[in-house]
């Protein structure tokens, strides 16, 4: 995004916040940088101790908004829970000293499972958390190494265990597919051993080899071989079925979950609803326009220690804009997209696509398409990112 849009769109108006729902916070830190992560982390070892960070993300509520009284947070990093404990409690007292907490009914964090040890989990307890999102990633002890995971299957077992005693019921449990020399064997064991474990929402998500991260490196000087797209999509249909079959509802592409235990924060951002993030990359999305915070912890924080807006992108949406990344988001559900909600959001509704992709992506079986609703069908969403593509 050029930076010449940074001034070109003001912060919020205040009158918009009161219709903000949903906050997301980003903490940062992380013991290592995992050979396939290319989010915005930052490690312990860097020049930005926590109580620096701690001391800018209140300085940029305060400024931002103050007394905000959101339904959802998120908290996802980085790891929250690679804070000791201490820093842990600080990092709530700021959300409760800044936020309007009464109406809350979703505080979500993510977790690792080397460090969801039982002085974290009961300051998460303490402090309301209702929902913790395990990066489990696998059970096998060589698909851990692979991914450059820090944990071993016990910890993952252990980490449930202290949520479950801490009172803590909405567990999700993260697993990654595809990982070079995983067999559907392995994978398969994976899916048992998190089911085995009970928690009531599993996010599946396939392997992606993003730029600049050590596992593409590998892959271009052909040290790791990815599995081809065939075996990936076999893994995926593989993971469907299973959890389907056992009661989970597949409620979007990566996410199932049982009855009633969908993620409130991450439905609501497919959406389209309005979100402000805070802290270091952290993006925010209000009365059409998009915004995203310096990636770089020690940058985000000289911004916001010199009164300054810790922004560096920013940009308002047009309305063509806005319908197309709707529909992307609402493609990504199962309950795909209501033409109604369309029409109240933009004045128009699949009047607006093209009408021979749709009829195209329809007659190859890869969407489903009625007056009311545009959705992918099961063999779409094996393709969901080129079905977006052809449609919008
Ligand atoms: S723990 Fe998560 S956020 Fe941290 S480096 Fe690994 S994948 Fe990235």
């Amino acid at each position: 995004m050029p930076s010449s849009l940074t001034e070109a769109v003001p912060e919020p108006r205040a009158a918009d916040l009161p219709r903000v729902r949903s906050v997301y916070i980003h903490s940062p830190y992380c013991v290592r940088r995992c050979p396939y992560c290319d989010f915005a982390i930052a490690l312990f070892r860097e020049r930005v101790p926590p109580a620096r960070f701690l001391r800018c993300l209140e300085l940029e509520i305060q400024r931002r908004a103050p007394g905000l009284s959101p339904r959802t947070l998120f908290v996802g990093g980085g790891t929250p829970t690679a804070l000791k404990p201490a820093d842990l409690e600080s990092f709530f007292q700021i959300l409760d000293d800044n936020f309007d907490l009464r109406r809350v009914i979703e505080l979500s964090v993510e977790a690792n499972p080397e460090n969801l040890r039982p002085d974290r989990v009961e300051v998460l307890a303490r402090r309301g958390v209702t929902r913790v999102s395990i990066g489990a990633q696998s059970f096998d002890e060589t698909t851990l190494r692979r991914l450059g995971r820090r944990h071993d299957a016990s910890q993952i077992e252990h980490s449930v265990a202290h949520l479950r005693a801490a009172g803590i019921r909405q567990v999700n449990i993260d697993l990654i597919y595809a990982v070079p020399g995983q067999t559907l064997a392995v994978f398969d064991s994976d899916i048992s051993r998190t089911l085995d474990l009970g928690p009531d929402h599993i996010s599946a998500y396939c392997l992606t080899y993003e730029q600049d991260t050590e596992i593409t490196r590998a892959r271009d000087e052909g040290r790791v071989t990815p599995l081809s797209a065939s075996r990936e999509a076999h893994f995926y249909r593989h993971v469907r079925s299973r959890l389907t079959e056992a009661g989970y509802e597949h409620y979007e592409i990566s996410n199932f979950a049982l009855p009633g235990a969908r993620c409130r924060h991450n439905v609501s951002c497919w959406r389209h609803q309005p979100y402000l993030g805070f802290g270091p990359s952290a993006a925010s999305f209000v009365a059409g326009g998009r915004r995203r915070n310096d990636p770089r912890l020690a940058d985000w924080c000289a911004r916001l220690e010199a009164g300054e807006d810790p922004a560096i992108e920013r940009e308002t949406l047009s309305p063509e804009r806005a319908l197309r990344e709707a529909m992307m988001l609402g493609l990504r559900r199962s309950a795909g997209v209501r033409e109604s909600a369309l029409r109240r959001a933009f004045g128009r509704g699949f009047a607006a696509l093209d009408p021979t992709a749709l009829a195209r992506l329809s007659d190859l079986g890869l969407i489903e398409h009625t007056p009311e609703r545009v959705r992918l069908t099961a063999r779409g969403q094996e393709f969901a990112d080129g079905v977006a593509e052809a449609l919008l």
